[in-house]
């Protein structure tokens, strides 16, 4: 009877995110001194998982951002929409965060146009308040009230890079990918292939990324990996599953392509 309750009751799963250092201990030292929290790295290390982890930890709801080069102030504070004939203020996801005392995640906020850092730059000093310039109002955002922004430093040309201004209001983060044993053991989790065939993607990986700015943008991120992975676990042959999962994504061009398939052999 009492293991039905449990079960009934049970918390949420707290979701699985692999330490590289001391990021979670200064994440959540960062929240309860109720600072902003900037992660540096590339594309699919892990990031967005490390804050639904934290968020989870710490017991806060979590609102994800995906910052786009049209997203503007107002799709982050709210605005007036017109519902059933009368113009109701709906707010935005930070209101919202701030209101509730949630955690707001603002993925690739340098994408995002320049006046969202009008926003953000009030609810990142000490004062913690976000004026709603629609409406009038000004809201201190609670103790529990969280900003966390993030960035891949790689792909950023001059014009898309943080101003000092704004960056040196955060604790900045920064990660890479796990060391090779480690994300073997994360593609394993993740996908459900047994970690000694996870270690060879994982060199394949590693191999590309050290083509990173060269020949390619960006090396295969540990998402990519786990994609390879998962169809190498559902029954796709090694080699498809790399080129498809691993190489394509990578590059448009012929030429390169094949040399990250002579790459990938080796490597294999
Ligand atoms: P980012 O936000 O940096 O682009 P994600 O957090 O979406 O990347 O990571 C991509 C995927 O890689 C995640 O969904 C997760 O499966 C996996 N991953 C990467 N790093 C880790 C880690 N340290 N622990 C657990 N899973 C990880």
């Amino acid at each position: 009877m009492s293991a039905l309750i449990n079960t009934a009751f049970s918390e949420p799963e707290l979701p699985f995110y692999s330490p590289s250092g001391s990021e979670c201990l200064l994440f959540e030292h960062a929240y309860r001194n109720q600072l902003p929290v900037l992660l540096k790295g590339p594309t699919g290390c892990g990031k967005t998982r490390f804050v639904a982890h934290m968020a989870e930890k710490l017991g806060r709801k979590l609102y994800t951002v995906s910052c786009h080069d049209d997203l503007t102030s107002a799709d982050l504070t709210g605005r007036y929409l017109l519902k059933g004939g009368e113009t109701v203020w709906v707010d935005g996801p930070l209101t919202r965060a701030v209101r509730e005392g949630a955690i707001v995640y603002l993925d690739e906020v340098v994408e995002a146009r320049k006046d969202v850092t009008v926003v953000l730059h009030p609810v990142t000093d000490d004062r913690r308040l976000l004026p709603l310039e629609r409406t009038g109002e000004l809201i201190a955002a609670p103790p529990e009230f969280m900003l966390v922004v993030s960035y891949n430093p790689g792909y950023q040309n001059v014009l898309k890079s943080l101003k000092p201004s704004t960056r040196q209001r955060f604790i900045a983060l920064e990660f890479g990918f796990p060391a090779p044993e480690e994300e073997a053991r994360i593609v394993a989790s993740e996908s459900g292939l047994p970690r000694d065939r996870c270690v060879p993607l994982v060199r394949v990986a590693n191999a590309l990324r050290e083509l990173t700015g060269q020949d390619i943008e960006e090396g295969a991120s540990t998402r990519l990996v786990i994609h390879c992975a998962s169809l190498i676990a559902s029954g796709i042959k090694p080699e498809i599953a790399i080129e498809a999962a691993l190489l394509q994504p990578l590059t448009d061009d012929p030429e390169v392509m094949r040399a990250l398939v002579r790459i990938a052999e080796i490597a294999l």
